[in-house]
């Protein structure tokens, strides 16, 4: 592919880099100097230009912003300690995007171009992940439709764009979640498995709702009975059972298929510690987080990799789960994924693409 495809390169002349402020850097307010845009029209995609960073205009009959033909992907690559950059697991984003790109009726973009799309442009703009412990880029790819035209039908045109951030050590803060029994993320035959931008806009109402009690992301169940758990905000959820690494499976259309989660349950596999992909039970986890049979709680996602769960709210009642210095497989979990990705580790998975 990188021989096959050459990506236009429009270096801008006036880098920003010198700007940053790199000891307080907000996650996703800082971009790098290029983006790649690709347009599909004709019923194809157009050549892919690389160019300076910045705004793009918009016509108001825009269809994405009426009828939200809209998707995305998050992604990040990292420099190790010998200054080589690697972008972990592009080829899972691409398979991904492929599936949302389908069930939102948007043309598919095929993985080898995803990948050498992402690829050539952190490779332009390497210099903008810092040697320094912690930092990665995070790459957002997205797409979404372009016909001015109002009327819902799939768009014939799209923008495939790709930019990136510089991103901090993401610190989180001890994770609370509320489970939620009356509102829903995704519903069966709906688009929940899509990285879709409508979920998250309707995730935002019964989140606030939660933060005002005091949680900062919920627990999604499912849409029927809110009996099951699915996920937690924009992470899957994974859980310490007896010594069993379970989380719920993907057989339902309701939840989002993660990479971080994946390649957790098959570093887990490879530690010979036995995993579960079943349906989950809120009440086999309230039960359990009592009787101390769940001894470890955590979500896993992009921006976080681990992030503990340390308080479970469920109607009234709120409940503390093992303190995280306890917590021996999630923290040599995120340890281990860290140090992968990082290059500290040496890749035996084959996950890491390097630049
Ligand atoms: C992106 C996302 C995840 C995590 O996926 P990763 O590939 O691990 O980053 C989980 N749940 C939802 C709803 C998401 O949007």
């Amino acid at each position: 592919m990188q021989d096959t495809l050459n990506i236009k390169v429009n270096v801008t002349s006036e880098s920003k880099i010198n700007q940053v402020d790199w000891e307080n850097l907000p996650f996703g307010k800082v971009f790098s100097d290029h983006m790649l845009v690709m347009e599909y029209a004709d019923g194809q995609w157009q050549e892919p230009v690389i160019s300076e960073f910045g705004a793009i205009q918009f016509h108001p009959a825009t269809s994405a912003i009426h009828y939200g033909q809209s998707i995305f992907e998050g992604l990040k690559a990292y420099k190790n300690n010998k200054g080589e950059v690697r972008i972990f697991r592009p080829d899972m984003n691409a398979k991904r995007f492929i599936e949302s790109s389908e069930r939102m009726c948007m043309p598919t973009i095929p993985e080898d171009l995803f990948v050498e799309c992402v690829r050539k442009l952190v490779e332009v703009d390497q210099n903008w992940i810092p040697n320094r412990e912690g930092y990665s880029l995070y790459i957002r790819p997205f797409m979404f439709a372009t016909d001015e035209f109002v009327g819902i039908r799939p768009s014939e045109t799209y923008k495939f764009i790709v930019f990136t951030c510089p991103v901090g050590s993401y610190y989180t803060e001890p994770v609370r979640v509320k489970i939620e029994e009356h509102y829903s993320r995704a519903a069966e035959g709906g688009v929940g498995r899509a990285k879709a931008a409508g979920n998250y806009g309707a995730s935002l109402f019964p989140a606030r709702k939660g933060q005002a009690l005091g949680f900062h992301q919920m627990l999604w169940t499912d849409a029927k009975t809110h009996t099951f758990i699915e996920e937690s905000g924009t992470m899957n959820i994974m859980f310490m059972i007896n010594g069993v690494l379970v989380t719920p499976s993907e057989d339902s259309d309701t939840i989002l298929r993660g990479i971080t989660k994946r390649s957790v349950l098959e570093v887990a596999s490879s530690w010979g510690i036995p995993v579960e992909e079943r349906k989950v039970t809120v009440k086999e986890i309230i039960d359990g987080i009592k009787d101390g049979s769940v001894s470890e709680c955590f979500g896993a996602g992009t921006a976080a990799t681990i992030a503990h769960i340390v308080k479970m709210g469920f109607r009234d009642e709120t409940l503390d789960i093992n303190p995280i210095e306890n917590r021996e497989f999630s923290l040599k979990m995120s340890a281990f994924l860290d140090d992968l990705k990082a290059g500290k580790v040496e890749d035996t998975f084959g996950w890491t693409l390097k630049v």
